[in-house]
């Protein structure tokens, strides 16, 4: 599936009012962490390297919300890091896009019915974004664009 033929739409998300709770890995693992709670919910956990340190990162699961506790790590302000499940090691790093505001690589986190969330890896940028990705309309999307090319 090339980039062009998926469509994306892209939700806009009170801050702070609604909380993350089902992110995965792209191989199906929960991110969540019931032990660590910020704000009173299960943080996003993820391993995190930054150079040649390595720790772990608890994001804070409130959208638009950014209390993140770090651990085994301290990483510098605006310091670009990378992120990885913390179960299988793979890479969290989007493969399409780039940070709209400070071009850094964007992590992503997949949602239960098709979703992602992705967000900026540099520490102190607050670019986020959650979108939705509708394999039904894409395909009548496609059959539209076919029909319209045969009557040009
Ligand atoms: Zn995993
Ligand atoms: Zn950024």
């Amino acid at each position: 599936m090339t980039k062009k033929e998926k469509l994306q739409i892209e939700v806009e998300v009170p801050a702070k009012q609604v909380h993350v709770e089902h992110v995965t890995c792209p191989n199906g693992h929960s991110l969540c962490d019931p032990t660590t709670l910020i704000h009173g919910f299960p943080s996003i956990k993820v391993k995190v390297k930054y150079r040649d340190q390595e720790g772990f990162l608890f994001l804070d699961p409130l959208y638009g919300s950014h209390d993140n506790i770090e651990q085994d790590i301290e990483i510098p302000q605006n310091a670009v890091v990378e992120f990885f499940c913390p179960e299988c090691g793979v890479s969290l790093k989007s493969e399409e896009d780039t940070c709209q505001l400070c071009s850094s690589p964007l992590f992503l986190f997949h949602l239960p019915r098709g979703g992602i969330i992705e967000g900026c890896m540099k520490k102190g940028c607050l670019y986020h974004k959650m979108k939705i990705v509708d394999a039904e309309q894409q395909v009548a999307r496609l059959f539209e664009n076919d029909t319209l090319e045969s009557y040009l």
